[in-house]
């Protein structure tokens, strides 16, 4: 069984590797921004209440995202691991999901931060806002906020799992295939 943090700011190219990565291993992707996004969608209650944390580029509270984390992993029985992307985003939830995985009988493989530099994402992200309907991913002042957001509150999670052994850095630019077989090349030596 894999459980995988995949890490990176936003535009590292998380939620593109996590598709591939979920077929090669089978495994259960679990990104918090698309279940919020679901959520958006569906007007569900969460979904009301996370929409404006979102449009800004803010944190949704650490409470609502950890239980929406916990009920997926719930329902996700018999599954051959995950991968966690876009969680956990603070070292709060990084704690609150060792505990979940714990009660479980899980635990996290290891984190594989995809690094790439800041001019690099701002062009994707705006690139992507073309075609991704997103409104955070349009506005230059909400990339900004949520670029800064990343840097003072999700960078520190990185130590929170170096701390554990459990850190890789990748190099996050290059072509989606070669970044594939590299990330691969990780988690085959788990
Ligand atoms: P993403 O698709 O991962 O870029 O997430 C889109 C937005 O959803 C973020 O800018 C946050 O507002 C919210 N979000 C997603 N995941 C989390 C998380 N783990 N903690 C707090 N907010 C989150």
């Amino acid at each position: 069984m894999y459980n995988i943090v995949l890490f990176g700011p936003p535009g590292a190219g998380k939620g593109t590797q996590s598709e591939k990565l979920i077929e090669k291993y089978d495994l259960t992707h679990l990104s918090t921004g698309d279940l919020f996004r679901k959520h958006l969608g569906e007007g569900t209650a969460l979904g009301e209440l996370a929409k404006k944390y979102m449009n800004e580029g803010r944190l949704v509270p650490d409470e609502v995202v950890i239980s929406m984390v916990e009920e997926k992993i719930a329902e996700s029985k018999n599954t051959k691991g995950f991968i966690f992307d876009g969680f956990p985003r603070t070292t709060a939830q990084a704690q609150a999901l060792d505990s979940m995985l714990e009660r479980h009988d899980m635990s996290i493989s290891g984190m594989i931060a995809l690094d790439v530099p800041e001019s690099v994402l701002k062009e994707r992200i705006k690139e992507r806002g073309k075609t991704s309907g997103r409104v955070d991913d349009q506005d230059e002042e909400k990339i900004n906020t949520r670029i800064s957001v990343y840097f003072q509150e999700t960078l520190p999670v990185a130590a929170y799992y170096e701390k554990q052994g459990k850190f890789t850095k990748i190099n996050g630019v290059g072509t989606i295939q070669g970044i594939f077989n590299d990330i691969a090349h990780v988690i085959d030596s788990y």
